[in-house]
């Protein structure tokens, strides 16, 4: 028998899930340990909406259990980031290109006295099995090419402010100091910064699930808006999110990246 295909939308906190719960009008909660599964249906598409809760911890954990108990045919993790880019406004949206973890170093040998220098930490690398039972160090984790794409397509329809592809960092760190943030934007490359979406896309890739990474700013320390809006950011992306899981069933690529 053909499993069902399902469309897994993840976001950490209420907030980030609050719409896609309204949208399924009816659905059903299931708990695995203290992590939500809400099953249910938006214009016959079905859906589960993973509550992940905040953190790289607790993302791995909720995706492995995400694909074990309802084997979805794509995971979205969206909701809400830090800006990193000064071209970059508050509600604007990040399609994650790439996902790198920006809380992942060695550090050179100090003495006793001589302080700590944190811009002289060098980045580590993951590693990763392959089916060939090798290790790969990985260093970036993408999101599946096609859905990064579709997503990108819909960018018009978003209103709330531009639609753009980039790499995202995940740390579980919260930086508002303006140096480490500009030093990670040069030294990454990173758009934003939010503190699941690598978690996610290790588990997925560990499972072959294909990943798609979608971020909406709510807060950046370097544009001058002063604004950190988390609700209102988690409830555009969550909107756009929603639009990008039913554009990705109705032209049934979750059946080709199967
Ligand atoms: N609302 C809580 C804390 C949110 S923790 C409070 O204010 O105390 C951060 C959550 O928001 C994470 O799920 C992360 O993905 C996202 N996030 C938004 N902006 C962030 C930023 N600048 N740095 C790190 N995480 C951020």
């Amino acid at each position: 028998m053909q499993k069902q295909t399902v469309i897994a939308i993840q976001g950490a906190m209420d907030g980030e899930i609050a719409v896609l719960l309204e949208a399924m009008q009816t659905y059903t909660e299931e708990k695995h340990g203290s992590y939500s599964f809400f099953l249910g249906e938006v214009e016959k598409i079905p859906l589960v909406v993973s509550r992940t809760e905040i953190g790289m911890v607790n993302a791995a954990a909720a995706t492995a259990l995400l694909i074990d108990k309802y084997q979805p045919s794509v995971i979205i993790n969206q909701g809400t980031a830090g800006g990193h880019d000064p071209q970059l406004n508050v509600f604007d949206t990040i399609i994650g290109k790439e996902i790198v973890h920006i809380n992942n170093f060695v550090s050179n040998h100090l003495e006793e006295g001589e302080g700590m220098s944190p811009e002289s930490w060098v980045p580590m690398q993951t590693f990763v099995r392959e089916e060939n039972n090798k290790l790969k160090d990985v260093f970036v984790f993408e999101s599946d090419s096609e859905l990064v794409k579709v997503a990108l397509e819909l960018g018009p329809e978003y209103t709330n402010g531009k639609v753009v592809e980039g790499r995202i960092g995940t740390a579980d760190f919260w930086n508002r100091e303006i140096d480490r943030i500009n030093w990670l934007h040069e030294k990454f490359q990173t758009r934003g910064e939010e503190m699941e979406a690598y978690a996610v896309a290790q588990i997925a890739r560990a499972f072959n699930t294909p990943f798609l990474s979608i971020r909406t700013i709510s807060n950046s320390e370097i544009t001058q808006e002063y604004i950190e809006d988390l609700d209102t950011a988690g409830k555009y992306c969550a909107e756009f999110s929603l639009l990008v899981a039913k554009t990705i069933y109705q032209q049934n690529l979750v059946l080709q990246t199967r």
